[in-house]
């Protein structure tokens, strides 16, 4: 067992001598505790220090707590409320490992009644090491937010963003713009080519969509089925127009071989639609964007397919009527 490192305490106050019990808890556990002067100077920080983080114990006790932390990362830490004694406080934070690499931490500190003859007492902090929750924790947020099959948004994310992104378009009276993308005569590529060879093509979409609409703030998703959408935040009609254009042409380029479509390729209708707030509208938002994106839809397919059709929404200013 590692011996309880009292021969550290040369440049700080050395705080008192735990019993035995309080000493073997300390000493074994995989959590770091560290108990800190009101100024944030260790004076006492546990073994598991070095197992979890790299640094030797003097390292640690050189200088206040937070220096080892990447102060940028910081999620809800406030030093100066601890330092000032008045808060305990509970803190997800990265610190730095002697490696190079990132370790995610969950801190909880608190103060002690100070010491006789002092003004503030002292801060214990305990830490635990949460890095592989957190990056599950990522992947599962990760997974919950795309479409497995074409890598898109999926359709959860697609509505809510829709909701956010025309509150944020009101407060800068910005327009919107919602493409609709659905694939020509889709039943027939999979009775003639099987399902395998369409599930095939609809990740080829997804990787077109990826390429053209990759940065945000535009919004690339699976709408379901054969229909993907995409958000156009701060876009115009003739943009708008242009972008749905682009990704028709995208689509007839990729040159997928379907003999049931007249094209003889893989072709798409896209449906724009773009609102803008304008006193008197009364479109109803966001909904009503969907459901004009979804008309131009239907009215490329009636006008012989592979075709982009647009229209302008006036949308009410506060954003949805009752
Ligand atoms: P239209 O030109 O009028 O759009 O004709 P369409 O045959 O494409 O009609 P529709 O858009 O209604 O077709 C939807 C078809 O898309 C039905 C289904 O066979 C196919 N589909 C939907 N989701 C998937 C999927 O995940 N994988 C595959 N392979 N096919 C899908
Ligand atoms: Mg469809
Ligand atoms: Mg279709």
């Amino acid at each position: 067992m590692l011996q309880f490192p009292l021969r550290l305490f040369r440049r700080n106050k050395p705080a008192p001598v735990p019993d035995d019990t309080a000493r073997l808890f300390a000493e074994t556990s995989n959590d770091i505790f560290v108990r800190a002067g009101p100024d944030l100077m260790p004076r006492y920080v546990s073994p598991s220090a070095v197992a979890v983080l790299g640094w030797p114990i003097e390292d640690w006790m050189q200088g206040p707590l937070a220096h080892m932390v990447d102060k940028d990362a910081v999620l809800a830490m406030d030093a100066a409320q601890i330092a000032a004694g008045t808060e305990s406080a509970r803190v997800t934070l990265r610190m730095w490992h002697r490696d190079g690499s990132i370790r995610w931490m969950e801190a909880s500190a608190r103060h002690l009644p100070p010491e006789p003859g002092e003004e503030r007492g002292d801060v214990l902090v305990v830490m635990r090491d949460v890095t592989e929750r957190k990056h599950l924790e990522e992947e599962l947020a990760r997974l919950a937010a795309i479409d497995g099959l074409t890598g898109l948004a999926n359709r959860r994310v697609f509505d809510e963003a829709l909701s956010r992104c025309w509150i944020d378009e009101l407060a800068d009276a910005g327009p919107i713009s919602l493409l609709m993308i659905d694939l020509d005569w889709f039943k027939q590529f999979n009775d003639r080519y099987g399902h395998q060879v369409g599930d095939d093509c609809l990740r080829a979409i997804g990787r077109v969509l990826r390429a053209r609409f990759g940065a945000p703030p535009a919004l690339p998703a699976r709408y379901g089925g054969e229909e993907m959408a995409v958000i156009l935040p701060d876009t115009g009609p003739a943009d708008a127009h242009a972008a749905g254009e682009a990704v028709r042409s995208d689509i007839a380029a990729l040159k997928l071989p379907h003999a049931s479509n007249p094209a003889g390729v893989v072709t798409a209708c896209i449906g724009v639609a773009t609102a803008v707030a304008r006193p008197g509208g009364s479109i109803r938002m966001p909904e009503g964007l969907v459901l004009a994106a979804d008309n131009m839809l239907y009215r490329a397919k009636a006008a012989g397919r592979n075709r982009v059709e647009s229209t302008i929404l006036l949308a009410p200013e506060e954003g949805r009527i009752a």
